[in-house]
């Protein structure tokens, strides 16, 4: 028997706002962070997790995940593997922790880390990374590791399981393709607002040569900015001269561009105003930006105003441009929502904005209902690293489909962990496939070492050029 010990939390945060990366109109001055838990065990086993934050708070977020990861120390590891939703709902669960969610909020991101930390160890404990850990479940199995409070108006388990063993047939076949290909990945590291148009332009390039044929660019402070840097990234984009040797044009017109405002070459702009406008203002705004073809706007106004999504999809709509949101969707009941209300085009889960795999299961099983199809958020720090395993789950074993979907990808911050991410020349992630790396968050010690908050080396450095 193997029991929960202890937990160790570190603080970590990285100097990103001296570079400008991670820039968007609401979000200036971000230094990425990470709220990072290690799960101990009387065994060699350890359980890895983390949310992310942007700078100052995350000790606040630290000092949640004490609380919640302090309800698993003596539990039984194997009593909580066996039925992974009913351990979700216990870390919901504590009576006086509760009133300062419920679900939302630092209570609900720490759950998060330590959820995902949870799901980790017992990935680990398998000798399977943690996508193929959840894709070889029986259909049982996945519903019963989902978080299901509150969302049986939506869908209910019955309903779940019948879509999994409908899907069941091709996991195999699946699994095989996304291997070889990898799964479709977009960037986002080219339009930050904080970049000069001629480092826009040159990692624009740098990605079409890459292979990527979907680019997201933040937009929001001024239309006319906005206007023309995606003109820019457009004239960039739609020119077959800066595809990589030997790679076609797609057809614009294509089952998987369908409906995305592909341009000749195939190439696919989304753009991200991260919650800045009001709901008219939203509605002008876009309709100004018409003419760079975006096949969506993502977060176009507050994260919790489901009505006012759906509102601005369907002004939105005559222009050929859809409404994406989930960054800041807090709990699955956000989610359930949005899909009932017909408010969104695209679902864009968060790894550890929402209470971890449990609960982003729930959504995946949500969004393949209704049809909806799940791209999710990353970058940050780690966030590439956990979400190409929810995108596997979502292609093999839930959706049955990837062929529409991308997943976001950013180029930071990667080397802090001991399996990285990585990216193939086609532009899509590579499978993950160590049998050791879990849930692929484990931070290599030197890089906590350094970047600890306060007292890493590279802060006390800081401090002492200061002074
Ligand atoms: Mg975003």
């Amino acid at each position: 028997m193997v029991k929960i010990t202890g937990f160790e939390t570190h603080d970590v945060r990285f100097p990103t706002s001296l570079s400008g990366d991670g820039t968007d109109a609401m979000n200036t001055d971000c230094d990425y962070s990470s709220a990072y838990v290690a799960l101990l065990t009387d065994s060699d086993l350890v359980g890895y997790g983390m949310t992310f934050t942007i700078g100052r708070g995350n000790d606040i977020v630290c000092a949640a995940i004490k609380e919640v990861a302090n309800r698993l120390v003596g539990k039984d590891t194997e009593s909580l593997f066996a039925d992974m939703g009913k351990a979700w709902e216990y870390l919901v669960a504590d009576p006086q922790l509760r009133w300062i969610g419920p679900e939302k909020g630092v209570i609900h991101i720490a759950t998060g880390a330590v959820n995902n930390a949870l799901w980790d160890m017992y990935a680990r404990s398998r000798q399977k990374p943690l996508w193929k850990l959840v894709v070889d479940f029986t259909p049982e199995e996945i519903v019963k590791s989902a978080a299901w409070r509150y969302i049986s108006d939506a869908i209910t388990k019955e309903e779940a399981l019948a879509m999994l063993k409908e899907r069941e047939a091709g996991k195999k076949e699946r699994e095989a393709k996304v291997r070889e290909l990898g799964y479709p990945a977009y960037v986002t590291s080219a339009g930050w607002l904080g970049y000069s148009d001629e480092k826009v332009a040159r990692l624009t390039k740098e990605a079409v040569a890459g292979g990527f044929n979907h680019f997201k660019m933040k937009v929001g402070a001024n239309q006319a900015d906005d206007l023309r840097r995606g003109k820019l990234i457009r004239s960039i984009i739609d020119d077959p001269q800066y595809l990589p040797p030997g790679a076609k044009p797609r057809d614009p017109n294509s089952e998987e561009l369908r409906g995305k405002n592909a341009g000749p070459t195939g190439a696919v702009l989304m753009i991200d105003s991260n919650q800045v406008w009001d709901v008219p203002q939203a509605i002008e705004y876009v309709k100004g930006l018409e003419e760079i073809k975006p096949w969506f706007i993502e977060e176009p106004t507050a994260p919790d105003d489901i009505l006012g999504h759906a509102a601005i999809r369907k002004a939105l709509k005559p222009y050929g441009i859809g409404v994406a949101t989930g960054e800041h969707a807090h709990n699955r009941m956000v989610f359930k929502q949005l899909l009932q209300a017909e408010a969104i085009d695209v679902v864009q889960i968060d790894s550890c904005r929402l209470a971890g795999v449990s609960e982003v299961l729930s959504v995946l099983l949500m969004a393949a209902k209704f049809g909806v199809p799940v791209c999710p958020h990353a970058g940050g720090v780690g966030l590439c690293e956990y979400v190409i395993h929810l995108s596997l789950i979502d292609y093999i074993a839930v959706s049955g489909t990837m062929e529409r979907n991308v997943l976001e990808f950013v180029d930071h911050l990667h080397e802090h962990f001991v399996t990285p991410c990585s990216i193939n020349s086609r532009g899509r992630y590579n499978v993950p496939l160590n049998p050791s790396e879990g849930y692929s968050i484990e931070m290599h010690k030197s890089s906590i070492a350094e970047y600890e908050w306060p007292n890493g080396t590279y802060w006390q450095s800081r401090r002492n050029e200061k002074a």
